[in-house]
């Protein structure tokens, strides 16, 4: 047990207000779980910074400097949360035996993080983190996160239910996630369809301690479409059916009109034309829609592009002392990834 490496990932995107105290409250934890045995002392903190605009990644850096727990990685750009994610899972993984990911802003209860040990040491190679009840969010987010999570499963989607990206995976299962290749990786979406021995520890979520959510509505909604469009063709069979019920409904209507031709009511208003051309019209933009939708997403994946640039990494490589130096300081030296060698 004594031996057992974790890495904590933790993304970040403009999280300045907030990063000094999440360094101080996953360190006491780093020192908590050291000083029962349930890790070893060379577990880290890996901060993810997903091409932050504030002084995240100089904050990041500095303690990386004086802290031997912490760690950074910094994307070249911002690849969106999920993306950020995937980087520090696939950095943190070579050298660790688990792999925690949990947000900067502290909204997940980090002592949780030592029942996710627990369970780890059980021969559990998934552990998710599931919220209680959602008081804290608004009632608007509330709902919505609900109805998201009905209708995943409603198109047959395997998700943990109120589980977000809190969670902890052992080295093989993170092995594992590095084959799926695809660029449109949901990751709740993809974790259970790993298999492995898995189990649920309830907690409840805070709020966000300082900063603003990185969520705003828009995001929200692409994230949603996402992942109901990355895993289902659900809605591609629902279009076929609306488009054959609405087939089988003018062969009724026309020979309707047909009957009424020919007994002599040719009285065809235009009332029924107009609208039968909006109806038609609308069904096929939707279905064109759609389709767009899954072209453009196969588009993607044949492009297979990568789902993210490292610029800087202080985890998986030592710097040289020379380069140790903040942007703004007298000489200073980016190490590139070319030049660390990797
Ligand atoms: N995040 C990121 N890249 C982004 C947006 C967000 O790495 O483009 C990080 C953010 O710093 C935070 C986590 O993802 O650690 C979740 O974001 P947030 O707390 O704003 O989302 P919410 O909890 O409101 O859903
Ligand atoms: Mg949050």
């Amino acid at each position: 047990m004594r031996g057992t490496v974790l890495t904590i990932v933790v993304p970040c995107y403009n999280e300045e207000e907030i990063l000094p105290e999440t360094i101080i409250r996953l360190h006491e934890l780093l020192d908590k779980l050291i000083d029962e045995a349930l890790i070893s002392d060379r577990s880290k903190i890996l901060f993810v910074d997903d091409g932050s605009k504030d002084r995240t990644w100089e904050i990041i850096y500095k303690e990386g400097l004086k802290n031997k727990y912490v760690k950074g990685l910094k994307l070249a750009r911002n690849v969106g949360h999920q993306n950020a994610l995937i980087a520090g899972l696939q950095a943190a993984g070579e050298l660790s035996d688990c792999v925690v990911s949990i947000d900067a802003d502290l909204q997940d209860d980090i002592q949780v993080i030592r029942k996710f040990m627990l369970r780890f040491h059980e021969g559990c190679e998934i552990v998710y983190g599931v919220r209680k009840s959602r008081e804290t969010d608004t009632f608007f987010k509330r709902s919505t996160a609900q109805g998201f999570y009905k209708l995943m499963r409603g198109l047959g989607v395997d998700l943990v239910y109120n589980h977000a990206d809190f969670r902890l995976m052992s080295q093989r299962a993170i092995k594992e996630l590095e084959r799926f290749k695809e660029v449109n990786l949901f990751l709740r979406g993809i974790v259970p369809l790993l298999g492995f021995r898995s189990d649920v520890v309830y907690y409840d979520r805070l709020e966000r301690k300082a900063g603003e959510t990185k969520y705003p509505l828009k995001k929200m909604l692409a994230f949603a479409f996402d992942g109901i469009t990355s895993f289902s063709i659900s809605p591609i069979r629902f279009v076929l059916v609306v488009g054959f019920v609405s087939f089988l409904m003018s062969l009724a209507f026309g020979s309707y009109f047909l009957m009424l031709k020919f007994l002599g009511a040719t009285q065809t208003g235009w009332t029924s034309l107009i609208t039968s051309i909006w109806l038609i019209g609308g069904l096929q933009l939707i279905a064109i829609g759609l389709i767009g939708e899954y072209v453009g997403k196969i588009y993607k994946e044949t492009k297979q592009r990568p789902k993210f640039v490292i610029d800087i990494d202080t985890f998986n490589l030592p710097i040289p002392k020379r380069q140790l130096q903040m942007p703004g300081e007298e000489g200073v030296v980016y190490p590139k990834v070319s030049e660390t060698g990797k």
